[in-house]
């Protein structure tokens, strides 16, 4: 499954992945169109997720 780099979350097609990103992580800016907006990035959130997933994957600490 397609994941978002910027924030974490997953979609079931690409173009969901796309749309979201268009959506939530870029800003129009006059002139030069959409460009990727930095402060809507959540590498934290998706660390959290990420994580999740893994836990949810196998139960108990890895080590
Ligand atoms: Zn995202």
């Amino acid at each position: 499954m397609p994941e978002c780099q910027y924030c974490g979350k997953w979609f079931r097609t690409k173009r969901g992945l796309k749309q979201h990103i268009t959506k939530a992580h870029t800003t129009e800016i006059p002139f030069s169109g959409r460009v990727l907006d930095p402060t809507t990035f959540d590498f934290l959130g998706a660390m959290e997720r990420r994580e999740e997933r893994r836990k949810r994957r196998k139960k108990g600490p890895l080590w």
